[in-house]
């Protein structure tokens, strides 16, 4: 323990941690992403919110109820939360981990969002973790996916296995950028298929993305697990899109 001590405060004294942000020397806290300055500039999701989808309602009414999306269609997941809102420093960062494929970015991302406390999760409940899939193309293209990533730092913090085989993408769709709701839910339709039935059925799962901007893609995936016989999915992300 002591040996342990000592080679973290020598690791942090030869290599002080930068804020991913502004590359400020943050002293004194070797397992902090963002240095206080940048800290106060991201929106953490707090407050009242859409018990499924995890919308924030802006006047904050003093009991959870269903937003009108999740009245007029309930999605497939029983619930989708997020750590931060997806704007500025955020939106960088994961620009420039997913874009920019800078993979130092991408592991100090993860780091922040295992460290997140999701209030109403109960991660005991679960039996394994699903990073939404890529499809092979894209995969080749980008060289990495970015939620197995998110996904394996959430799985260690949470003693969850992370379980790449319960589904795959079969279909390569357009990107979702630029297309609005419904256009998304059509691009997405029939994209995924889900692994061997036994390994899914009666079982709770976490869906992993990096970004929640509509919910076309993670309810398309919990559509799939679910008819495959999954109990429940949960979706996490580390930002969503208000
Ligand atoms: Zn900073
Ligand atoms: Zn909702």
């Amino acid at each position: 323990m002591i040996l342990n001590d000592f080679c973290e405060e020598l690791s942090e004294a030869l290599f002080p941690p930068l804020c991913l942000a502004c590359s400020e020397v943050i002293s004194g806290k070797a397992h902090e992403v963002f240095c206080p300055d940048c800290l106060r500039q991201i929106t953490f999701i707090t407050g009242s919110c859409c018990p499924v989808c995890g919308i924030v309602f802006p006047d904050s009414p003093a009991e959870d109820h269903l937003c009108g999306n999740c009245l007029e269609r309930k999605p497939w997941f029983s619930s989708a939360r997020a750590a931060v809102a997806y704007d500025g420093i955020i939106l960088d960062a994961i620009h420039r981990f997913k874009y920019g494929r800078d993979i130092t970015t991408g592991s100090a991302l993860s780091t922040f969002l295992a460290g997140f406390k999701f209030e109403d999760m109960d991660f005991h409940l679960f039996d394994a973790i699903i990073p939404v899939p890529l499809h092979i193309k894209r995969l080749r293209e980008r060289g990495f996916n970015q939620s197995i990533i998110l996904s394996r730092a959430l799985g260690k913090k949470h003693h969850l296995r992370v379980d790449f085989s319960l589904l795959k993408r079969c279909k390569l769709t357009l990107i979702q950028t630029g297309l609005d709701k419904n256009n998304r839910a059509k691009n997405i339709s029939g994209a995924f298929v889900a692994g061997p039935k036994v390994k899914i059925q009666g079982k709770n799962l976490i869906l992993v993305d990096d970004v929640y901007t509509t919910g076309s893609t993670v309810n398309e995936c919990a559509k799939t697990l679910i008819r495959s016989g999954a109990s429940k999915v949960a979706v996490l992300t580390l930002a969503r899109v208000f």
